[in-house]
């Protein structure tokens, strides 16, 4: 001990036989006690009241002037890097709301989303997108803890009105993982929740959550999908096969992706291969099981159109109700970069090299007739469904994805009724009969075109 603590120490043991001494000692200690709790609490005062100002700040502007009722939630997913909405908001009449949107709003931003929208018995019927892949791009948000709310402009009041969005489906809370990019990737976290404020009041609402993590081993950013394989070898000429010319050129596409930084998974390769059939895609491990277990956000399905019809050139089959500028990009570079041509197929065709199939009210009739004679409820099929199963399939309910089991030549796709999607395109990179030569030279030119289309769409 230094010696001047321990003389000091050493007077006050002298001292304490004094009485007076120690009953001033005493009360010093006592004050000295008070005095310090004293000020602790007014300094945990003051920042509880600062604490507490700040979160009035905070809840003031996410959730404002909120009203009582709620907007009914009745289904939510993603598709590809979109995030989409649709309900319902009771009581408002035809002619008395305008400029209705979505408002995700954040300590630091808030953003405004368009929908689509139309009343009904006195119910606002709204969606965030007339198309799958456009609404809410997932990709697009910062880092930040976000909510999301219906806005509405009543024409009787200047004054806008707020709704939060609760769950009235049966879909579940969704967590999404951004495309890679430079290495790195965002978790999105869409969660129906309950806020308490400070008033310990709960609000039903709808938070997003954005937050830096590493990529699982599971997930992946592409999935390229070689066409039939194993016992299933797709069309032939020439002593060539589909099913082998879409393998090889999945594997140049795979390296020209990953060149391009991004994460890919081939639903067939060497290893695997020889366990396809041409009705096992439905199974575990079958190609839109494997396809959905990866949680990519992309899939390319690649195949060889039949010569038959003596027809030749290049379709790009994009998803139903989709904005088709992927497509359209894919398509145009593929004409840019290779020898070969647009189609010269009108059937389905949206623009040159563009398809989007769905069934129509023949294959309708034909669908119902099969279920007919393997006695089986047909399916709820509509002319917004998707005819080609890998984009059907692989969609879920943002496709109308169908195969629950019920036609027994299938096993299920226990991913049908999934409210994560993954965008595909399926194509068909030529006729066997027409166009076979200009598909074995140009193996590299359909990688490359592919890749550069994608990495455009994702810059
Ligand atoms: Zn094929």
């Amino acid at each position: 001990m230094p010696k001047k603590p321990k003389k000091i120490l050493k007077n006050i043991l002298k001292n304490f036989k004094n009485r007076y001494f120690r009953r001033r000692f005493i009360l010093f200690i006592f004050c000295a006690i008070f005095l310090i709790a004293i000020l602790y609490g007014g300094f945990k005062i003051a920042s509880n009241l600062s604490a507490n100002a700040a979160r009035r700040e905070y809840e003031n502007k996410i959730f404002g002037t909120l009203q009582e009722k709620s907007a009914e939630i009745t289904e939510f997913y993603t598709y590809g890097t979109h995030f989409q909405i649709s309900g319902t908001l009771d009581a408002i009449s035809a002619d008395n709301f305008e400029n209705a949107k979505l408002v995700l709003v954040s300590e630091n931003t808030e953003k405004e989303f368009a929908i689509e929208g139309n009343v009904q018995d006195n119910k606002l019927m709204f969606s965030s997108a007339g198309l799958i892949n456009s609404g809410i791009n997932l990709d697009e948000l910062g880092i930040d803890t976000y909510y999301l709310k219906l806005r509405l402009k009543l024409n009787n009041s200047t004054e806008p009105k707020y709704y939060t969005l609760v769950n009235s489906s049966s879909y579940p809370n969704i967590e999404y993982y951004t495309v890679t990019k430079n290495g790195k990737n965002n978790k999105v976290k869409i969660d129906f929740t309950e806020y308490q404020t400070i008033e310990e009041k709960n609000l039903s609402c709808l938070k997003i959550q954005v937050e830096e993590a590493t990529l699982p081993d599971n997930v992946y950013d592409i999935v390229i999908d070689a066409g039939h394989g194993g016992k299933d070898s797709g069309v032939k000429a020439g002593g060539y096969e589909e099913k082998n010319i879409t393998l090889d050129i999945s594997k140049i596409l795979k390296t020209e992706l990953e060149q391009r930084g991004y994460k890919v998974k081939l639903t067939r390769d060497d290893e695997n291969t020889e366990d396809f059939t041409a009705t096992n895609m439905y199974d575990e491990n079958g190609r839109i099981d494997i396809a959905c277990k990866s949680e990519a956000k992309l899939m390319i399905s690649l195949h060889i159109n039949d010569g038959s019809s003596k027809m030749s050139g290049l379709e790009v089959y994009a998803p139903c109700k989709s904005d088709l500028t992927l497509a359209r990009t894919m398509a145009n570079k593929l004409i840019e970069n290779t020898y070969i041509e647009f189609s010269n197929n009108t059937s389905f065709k949206e623009t040159d090299g563009v398809y989007v199939k769905n069934f129509n009210a023949n294959m309708i009739k034909d669908a119902e007739e099969t279920a007919k004679e393997k006695n089986y409820e047909p399916y709820p099929l509509t002319e917004d469904t998707p005819y080609l199963y890998t984009i059907r399939e692989v969609g879920g309910i943002a496709t109308n994805a169908y195969v629950d089991g019920r036609n027994t030549a299938y096993a299920k796709n226990v991913h049908y009724n999934s409210n994560q999607g993954i965008e595909c395109y399926q194509i068909e990179m030529g006729y066997i009969d027409t166009d076979l030569q200009k598909i074995i030279e140009e193996e590299e030119g359909y990688a490359y075109s592919i890749a550069e289309a994608i990495a455009e769409a994702w810059k």
